[in-house]
């Protein structure tokens, strides 16, 4: 179950959170929005805080909340990132996935009556799986931008290789302990 950890992002990073959101994390942003109150937000509801603003980052750092630096915005390399940092799931995972839009859990089913006069009858004819958003009522299915989306995951997968391969045993050890739970012995 991804629904941990949280994420917010900056106005920047619209693009990570719908990856995130596709993976299964309870991710938000907002395209206008102060700096103070990304840091409050990131704070009472415990989330990790994604930013672009290297000033930002440190001002959150500087309160305790726990964030990310994002140098490079390519999604596979932000994606790879945060795996090794906070430890998310890199698969897709069909009973665990978000609404893009809306961040709400998404209702999977291979009944064609939760989709009826919600897509086109070619679609529903061409498809046996389908999400639901309880929320918004939007239907994804696997289409064919679905190819891209496996693409990227395999890239995250492997720039995530690469980075821990350059990571020297020591720098790998405090890596870990600072995500949190592995205590040192
Ligand atoms: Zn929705």
């Amino acid at each position: 179950m991804p629904s941990y950890p949280k994420f917010i992002a900056d106005s920047m990073l619209g693009h990570v959170v719908r990856w995130l959101r596709l993976l299964g994390y309870d991710a938000v942003y907002y395209h206008v929005v102060e700096d103070w109150r990304l840091i409050r937000i990131a704070k009472d509801e415990d989330r990790v805080l994604l930013t672009r603003d290297l000033g930002l980052y440190r001002r959150a750092r500087k309160q305790g909340v726990k964030a990310l630096f994002i140098e490079d915005p390519d999604i596979a390399k932000v994606l790879a990132m945060l795996s090794i940092r906070f430890g998310i799931s890199l698969d897709f995972n069909k009973n665990d996935t978000r609404c893009i839009e809306c961040n709400t859990l998404l209702k999977y089913t291979t009944s064609l009556v939760d989709v009826a006069h919600k897509v086109s009858k070619e679609i529903a004819l061409k498809y046996r799986e389908f999400w639901v958003c309880p929320s918004c009522g939007k239907v994804y299915w696997q289409g064919t931008h679905w190819r891209t989306i496996s693409e990227i995951l395999e890239k995250a997968k492997a720039e995530k290789l690469k980075i821990l391969s350059k990571i020297k045993p020591k720098e790998k050890k405090i890596e870990l302990l600072s995500v949190g739970d592995v205590q040192p012995r």
